[in-house]
C-alpha cells in the first residue's frame, strides 16, 4: 500500500455514550460584561433549564437564564473550595446520566486555567457527551481595556499565559523563570496577586530590567474595573497601596507601555506610571 492510500488523519474512536446521558455544555462566561460573551454562549444560557456556575462568572451573566432554571453554585474561590473538583466533576456525571442536559458555565475561557480541561477529561472517560464554548480569556479583556495590545510587534513576539499559583512540594512557586524573562515576550499571569512581589523578584532576578512596565489589571470588563500600572520595581508596592485584589491579571513587557495612548479611559482610575 503507497503511502497516499493511508488515511492521513485518524479521528479517535468515539466513546460510548452511557445510553441516557444527556448532554453537557461547557460554555466560557467571558470576563464579566455579558457584552463579552460568544453568540453561542448567550443561546445556550438563554435556553439553559440547568447550570452549574464558579465563583468567577458575573451576575449579569447569570441573569441571561431563564427563571424557573436551576442554577447551582459550585463555587472556586481559591483557598475557598465550596466543592472540590472530584465532585464537581461526579455531579455533572450524575445529572447529565440523570438524563438532564446542563450547562457548565465557567469564568473566561473554559480551557484557560479554571480546570475546564479536567472536567472535559472526566466527561469524555465517563462517555457523556459535551460541547466546549470559548469564551474571551481574562488576558484578552484586560488588554484590550487597559491599551495593551499583547503581540505589538514592536514589543513582543510572542505571549506566554502562566499562572501564578504553582507551588512547588517545598512551597516555592514552580515556574519556569528564565523562559519568562525572555526578551521581547508579553508575560500575563493569572492568579498572582497573592504572589506579586515574589513573580517581579524573580522576572528581574533571571533577566526583566526593573524597569520593565507591568500592570495589574482587577475585574477587566466590569463596571468597577480597575487597573494599576508600574514597573517590576514598583508594581507589588503600588498594588498594596491600592489594594488590588483578586481577580486581577498582571502584565509583564514592553506593551503595557502603550497604555498611556491606547487605554480606555480606566472606569476607577488609578495612578502609577512605569518607571
Ligand atoms: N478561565 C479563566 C481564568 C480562570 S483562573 C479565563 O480564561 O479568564 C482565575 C484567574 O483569572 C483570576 O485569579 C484572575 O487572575 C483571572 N481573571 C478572571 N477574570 C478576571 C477579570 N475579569 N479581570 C482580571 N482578571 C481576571
Amino acid at each position: 500500500m503507497s503511502v497516499l492510500d493511508e488515511p492521513l488523519f485518524f479521528s479517535p474512536a468515539p466513546l460510548p455514550a452511557s445510553p441516557r446521558a444527556a448532554r453537557v455544555t461547557l460554555v466560557g462566561a467571558g470576563p464579566g460584561d455579558p457584552e463579552l460573551l460568544t453568540v453561542r454562549a448567550e443561546r445556550a444560557l438563554r435556553r439553559a433549564s440547568l447550570v452549574l456556575y464558579d465563583h468567577l462568572v458575573s451576575r449579569d451573566v447569570l441573569r441571561l437564564v431563564p427563571e424557573g432554571a436551576d442554577l447551582i453554585y459550585v463555587g472556586k474561590e481559591s483557598a475557598h473550595h465550596t466543592l472540590p473538583q472530584e465532585d464537581i466533576c461526579a455531579l455533572m456525571i450524575r445529572l447529565a446520566r440523570s438524563g438532564r442536559a446542563l450547562v457548565r458555565l465557567k469564568g473566561g475561557d473554559p480551557f484557560i486555567f479554571g480546570r475546564g480541561g479536567e472536567e472535559a477529561q472526566a466527561l469524555a472517560a465517563a462517555g457523556v457527551p459535551f460541547e466546549v464554548v470559548p469564551g474571551i480569556s481574562a488576558a484578552q479583556a484586560a488588554a484590550a481595556e487597559a491599551g495593551m495590545p499583547l503581540t505589538h510587534r514592536d514589543h513582543a513576539a510572542s505571549v506566554v499565559l502562566a499562572t501564578g499559583h504553582r507551588r512547588s512540594e517545598a512551597g516555592v512557586l514552580d515556574m519556569d523563570w528564565a523562559a519568562l524573562a525572555r526578551p521581547r515576550q508579553t508575560v500575563v499571569i493569572y492568579m498572582g496577586v497573592s504572589t506579586l512581589a515574589s513573580i517581579c523578584a524573580q522576572l528581574t532576578a533571571h533577566g526583566l530590567g526593573a524597569d520593565t512596565p507591568a500592570a495589574l489589571v482587577e475585574r477587566a470588563s466590569q463596571p468597577d474595573s480597575r487597573r494599576v500600572v508600574g514597573s517590576l520595581r514598583t508594581l507589588p508596592g503600588l498594588a498594596v497601596l491600592h489594594a488590588v485584589r483578586s481577580p486581577a491579571l498582571l502584565i509583564v513587557g514592553g506593551v503595557v507601555g502603550l497604555h498611556a495612548t491606547l487605554a480606555a479611559p480606566a472606569r476607577c482610575a488609578l495612578a502609577g506610571q512605569p518607571g
